[in-house]
């Protein structure tokens, strides 16, 4: 596994594949500068070494160029977080973009213009890419978020760099996290399935089955897993045309070796709304009319235990409707059980896109080893998929 340690970027320039697709305001104000600072020390390195950095990367969902989608807008805020000036071309590829390439000098930083007002950019159309690749000596992927597609910027263009293609260190750190989990975890390793579907998780859980002791279903999933066993679930979100799959998953489950906990007690609601009414009930006997928004105080005091057993800890999903206060004390509680854990000795990777919205909410970001920075890729990777922005670095 190639990366940036394996080069020496005195007077070359990288091609830098990063992930800038950072929310704005109204104002076109970037409002969480994460990404932008994850990526700092991959372009401080290359700029230490008396090389240069060529930045690319997508911001939003445009169709065309549209201006509001414009990398422009965040100029100021890289200049801010890295502290060095950066120049800009219009066009991500073309006449213009080649000649300030040609120009930069060692320390220098050129941004390039949104990647995906070029459709060829998310086709993964080889001759963009080769335009692309024309404007660095080394490819450099540092971008996970978009590792699960094959798109030009992201898996194409390194075709170009048979030899000078390496990871940043961002995207060196999220894979050496991932295998931490799922190859080599000091044992017993726990992993935490939260969220709204068992729908979505199918894959995660089959794949995880095989890597891990413990397992902890906790938030809409449970239901899904507790009628299936004949629970009553009253108002609770249920996946009724998967309960045969619930089933099967815990065959399989028990077949492996692998100890699965259910909640045993909810916080029942009579409305999906902050201010329900709410009574804490046996997961089994949810009354008609009563719908389960979070775990109660027992599931909380055996997920503890399991979570304090544990050596690796992969946390992906909340166990409640955290997004309402009154439904939000499983999903911190669960967090403070990772952060004692970690700080006893435990690695933690929290993943996918909620459970790291809660980690940030609660504050919970400095006290686990690690938290990823891409929801879809991090979902494909726990489903054991060679994501393809990986393995074009690693071919
Ligand atoms: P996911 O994207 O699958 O990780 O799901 C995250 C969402 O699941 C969050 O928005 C939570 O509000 C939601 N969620 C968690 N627990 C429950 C529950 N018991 N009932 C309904 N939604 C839930």
């Amino acid at each position: 596994m190639k990366t940036l340690n394996d080069f020496n970027f005195q007077d070359k320039k990288a091609l830098i594949r990063v992930d800038f697709n950072v929310p704005l305001n109204d104002n076109f104000e970037v409002t969480d500068a994460t990404r932008i600072v994850s990526a700092k020390p991959t372009i401080i390195k290359i700029l230490e070494d008396g090389g240069s950095c060529v930045l690319m990367s997508h911001l939003g969902r445009p169709k065309g160029v549209q201006e509001e989608f414009s990398l422009r807008h965040i100029i100021d805020k890289i200049e801010d977080i890295i502290g060095v000036d950066v120049k800009f071309a219009s066009n991500c590829v073309g006449p213009e973009a080649e000649e300030k390439a040609v120009a930069l000098q060692s320390g220098e930083i050129l941004l390039l213009e949104n990647l995906r007002f070029h459709e060829e950019e998310k086709q993964g159309n080889k001759d963009f890419a080769e335009q692309l690749s024309k404007l660095g000596d080394i490819y450099v992927n540092d971008a996970f978020g978009t590792a699960h597609r094959a798109h030009a910027s992201t898996t194409i263009v390194a075709e170009f760099f048979p030899e000078n293609k390496c990871f940043g260190s961002l995207l060196a750190k999220e894979i050496e996290s991932i295998k931490k989990v799922m190859e080599d975890g000091e044992k017993p390793v726990l992993a935490i399935l939260g969220g709204a579907k068992v729908s979505s998780k199918i894959t995660v859980i089959e794949n995880i089955l095989d890597k891990v002791d413990h397992l902890i279903i906790g938030g809409g999933m449970t239901f899904t897993f507790v009628k299936a066993q004949g629970g009553r679930v009253g108002d609770s979100i249920c996946e009724d045309d998967k309960m045969e799959l619930a089933l099967d998953i815990l065959k399989q489950a028990e077949a492996k070796g692998v100890k699965i906990h259910l909640p045993v007690d909810v916080i029942a609601a009579d409305a999906f709304s902050n201010d329900a009414n709410t009574q804490v009930v046996d997961v089994k006997h949810i009354p008609d009319g009563w719908q389960g928004l979070d775990a109660g105080p027992k599931s909380l005091e055996i997920f503890d235990k399991v979570v304090n057993e544990c050596k690796t800890i992969l946390w992906n999903g909340p166990l409640g409707v955290f997004e309402m206060e009154s439904f939000a004390k499983g999903t911190i509680a669960l967090g403070d059980s990772i952060a004692n854990s970690t700080k006893n000795g435990a690695f933690s990777l929290v993943g996918g896109g909620d459970s790291v919205a809660a980690v940030k909410q609660f504050g919970f970001e400095n006290k686990v080893s690690y938290v990823s920075t891409g929801g879809g890729a991090m979902l494909e990777s726990l489903e054991g998929k060679t994501l393809p922005g990986i393995a074009a670095i690693l071919g």
